[in-house]
């Protein structure tokens, strides 16, 4: 008989065996199957001559697709190994490394893109006919001249505003638009040249090419600007060398994909790239999924979805800013990225390099433990650019509605003078985050979270961040009848608003996620601060990462002190790398640049060690409070998590679920349930489960036994429950 067994996305640990009947199928091929009342796609994951379900209960596959394997078995392996340790449904976790368009029932079909191209008046034309104003279309005009025809992606790196200028141009009958296969060789109008690496560059780029061509995982710890992107791409350069030879570069926060994006497509014109990131449309993820499974694209840039994604000559991975809490995915299978990037190198046997400035802890212990190989670049890469003084503002004498030290105002006057742009960050956006009654102190909270509404001024609403409820300002307080609610605290809409005042002459933007909903706005922020549009910019944690402004030289850290004393342990962590990040803005390209941070503890451990830029020893200051503490790194965490409606049903389920914990013989340490700081989320009540083991063994096996347990459990059906292994929220 030609049974197939078939991995289905249904919450089940199981996989599912069909009749093939004739049809000549191979394993990692998509199949339709029916499936209760429902026909869905499916991956055969073994061909077999037999099967225990009883012949008048087996059904027929009704197609297979594609005629050949659209999952290779390497990758069916990582997702298998995955789907174990993070003790999810293997069928689920699959299909859903498959791009949405392979999970429909129709074939792949052939990648195809939109290039553009002159027509002959395009041709003939002299640029300098078209209107001054016209700056965007004459850089497309000028680089279509030089070559055949241009990808979105290279427009892209040519303007980034490019998308309405095209339009116009085509309107005009200037260019056409033409659909080629992807793998039609792009023009591209400049090839950037290798930069000659300083010696601490070119001693890590040696350890790595050294090793050869086996797994080995490497650290590359370098403070901001000291040139890691350099060495990825000479790195790259290296490795791809070998034909057909492909690399995975993984970068965590789509914002800063294009400007990667243009680094390497500038650098590796001839290089078939693909980037794979979630705010791509279908059939453009579809297209790149496919060039990187066909082997097609050589180089694959993309966010933590496409650790997963087939690559027949993978042969290094670099995952860049590996400390990123975005590698994590927060819901269905819940991987890290940078983690699953490690164990993907293992088992093809490749190379991995982890860059940070600020590495996560675990990692910083790995390369101290020996398990990764530290390589360091102290410097920054560009010769004079030298690394920020940081300095604390202390504002215990500042009346508590007054956001700023005259001093900042003073120092940001000077910058202007100058012509040089600031930074004023200030991880809340919002205009204060939240509205009180001055008669009982009474607060608006939201309805549906244990959460106060954040006032948004400009729109006369108050909102919940965390389930995006929205309502208007309350006319009194319901408590106390008062009508004065005032909005108390600092946001980056408040801010903006009492700049305003003080530098009237300034021009002010914010850039958090309120302002650059808009498509393209971040590329526009971008192009506007480096025309020297813009002299103060008001940011959340959008800004503290990778854009590269030349002429930013003060950077003002507005308000982090919250985070000094925040009840996850992470907090210190997290803080420093954020608070690092935003300094690196500082003082990029040969101006020194100047840090302030306005606090009321200006004696914390944490801003001494910033101010001395010395994560090394900030990280073993917090590696031995963990290991004090027994967290990890020196212990191995999972996490239940539950939530429903009706909060008995939430602890009917917990207590049912620690007593199976119980049942279960273990060295393990189970604490009790119970409710995150968050106690309600989205009308849910929610309650929490941690376990603690002293190896990642022991957690496994016990996990594997619980997990099993919670399934059978009355209640499992009734709450929403998830198992985060290696949890790094609370
Ligand atoms: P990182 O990724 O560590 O933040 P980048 O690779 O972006 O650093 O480098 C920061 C700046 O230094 C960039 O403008 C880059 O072009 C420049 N740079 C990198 N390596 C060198 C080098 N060897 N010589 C001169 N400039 C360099
Ligand atoms: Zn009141
Ligand atoms: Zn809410």
């Amino acid at each position: 008989m030609n049974i197939l067994r078939v991995a289905l996305d249904v919450p089940l640990p199981c996989l599912f065996d069909y009749n093939g009947g004739k049809t000549r199928v191979v394993a990692g091929q998509r199949v339709l199957v029916p499936f209760g009342a429902r026909q869905v796609i499916g991956i055969v994951v073994e061909c077999l001559d037999t099967t225990e379900v009883p012949s008048a209960r087996l059904k027929s596959i009704l197609q297979a697709y594609d005629n050949e394997a659209a999952i290779p078995a390497s990758t069916s392996k990582l997702v298998r190994f995955c789907a174990d340790y993070y003790q999810y449904p293997f069928g689920q976790a699959l299909l859903s490394a498959l791009p949405s368009r392979l999970r429909e029932a129709r074939p792949a079909q052939a990648p195809t893109k939109t290039v553009y191209k002159l027509t002959e008046q395009g041709q003939a034309l002299d640029v300098k006919q078209l209107p001054k104003n016209a700056a965007v279309r004459k850089k497309l005009i000028t680089a279509l001249q030089q070559t055949e025809h241009l990808d979105a992606a290279t427009m892209q790196q040519v303007a980034k505003t490019w998308r309405n200028a095209i339009k116009l141009l085509m309107e005009n009958g200037l260019v056409t638009a033409h659909e080629v296969e992807s793998g039609a060789l792009t023009g591209s109008p400049a090839a950037a040249n290798e930069l000659p690496l300083n010696p601490s560059q070119q001693a890590a780029l040696q350890a790595i090419l050294e090793n050869g061509r086996v797994f080995q995982g490497f650290l590359l710890h370098g403070i901001t600007g000291s040139g890691k992107t350099e060495v990825y791409m000479q790195l790259l350069r290296s490795v791809l060398q070998q034909p057909r030879a492909q690399a995975l570069v993984l970068v965590p926060e789509i914002n800063l994909t294009p400007q990667l994006e243009a680094r390497f497509r500038a650098r590796f014109p001839q290089l078939p790239m693909v980037m794979l990131h979630s705010k791509m449309n279908e059939s453009e993820r579809l297209h790149g999924w496919l060039a990187a499974q066909s082997g097609e694209a050589r180089i694959v840039i993309g966010t933590r979805l496409s650790v997963f994604t087939p690559l027949p000559h993978l042969a290094l991975i670099v995952v860049d800013e590996e400390h990123d809490a975005s590698y994590k995915q927060q819901d269905g299978m819940r991987y890290s990225a940078r983690d699953v990037a490690v164990m993907r190198g293992k088992m093809a046997n490749v190379p991995v390099l982890l860059g940070s400035a600020t590495p996560a802890l675990e990692t910083w212990y790995n390369a101290q433990s020996g398990r990764y190989r530290l390589l360091e670049i102290h410097q920054r890469a560009v010769a004079g650019a030298e690394l920020p003084r940081i300095s604390c503002l202390d504002v215990r004498g500042l009346p508590v509605d007054q956001a700023f030290s005259p001093h900042v105002i003073a120092a940001l006057r000077a910058r202007m003078q100058r012509g040089e742009q600031s930074l004023l960050f200030l991880n809340r956006r919002g205009y204060s985050p939240v509205l009180l009654c001055s008669q009982c102190n009474w607060v608006v909270p939201c309805k549906r979270c244990s959460s106060r509404l954040v006032v948004h001024k400009r729109d006369r609403l108050l909102r919940c961040h965390h389930c995006g409820h929205e309502q208007r300002f309350p006319q009194a307080c319901p408590e106390c009848g008062n009508i004065e609610l005032k909005p108390i605290g600092q946001g980056t809409q408040r801010l903006e608003e009492v700049l305003a005042q003080q530098l009237p002459e300034a021009r002010i933007l914010r850039v958090d996620s309120d302002s650059m909903r808009r498509k393209h706005a971040v590329a526009e922020m971008s192009q506007q601060v480096h025309a020297g549009e813009v002299d103060i910019l008001v940011g959340t944690q959008m800004l503290a990462k990778g854009h590269d402004f030349p002429n930013l030289t003060l950077v003002v850290v507005v308000d982090a002190d919250s985070a000094l004393f925040s009840p996850d342990f992470r907090a210190a962590e997290r803080l420093f790398a954020q608070l690092m990040q935003v300094a690196g803005r500082a003082g990029r390209a040969g101006k020194a640049g100047e840090v302030v941070i306005q606090t009321a503890f200006p004696d914390h451990l944490l801003f001494h060690a910033l101010q001395s830029h010395d994560y090394p020893a900030f990280a073993q200051t917090l590696l031995e409070e963990r290991k004090l503490a027994h967290f990890p790194p020196y212990c191995f965490e999972a996490l239940l998590r539950a939530e429903a409606t009706s909060w008995e049903q939430v602890q009917a389920f917990m207590r049912d679920a620690a007593a199976s914990a119980a049942a279960i013989p273990h060295p393990l340490t189970v604490y009790d349930p119970v409710r995150p700081r968050m106690e309600r989320l989205k009308g849910l009540e929610r309650a929490q489960l941690l376990v603690q083991a002293g190896t990642r063994q022991a957690l496994q096996k016990f996990l594997q036994v619980w997990v099993a347990a919670l399934r059978t459990l009355p209640q499992a059906a009734k709450v929403r429950w998830s198992v985060d292994v290696d949890p790094l929220e609370y």
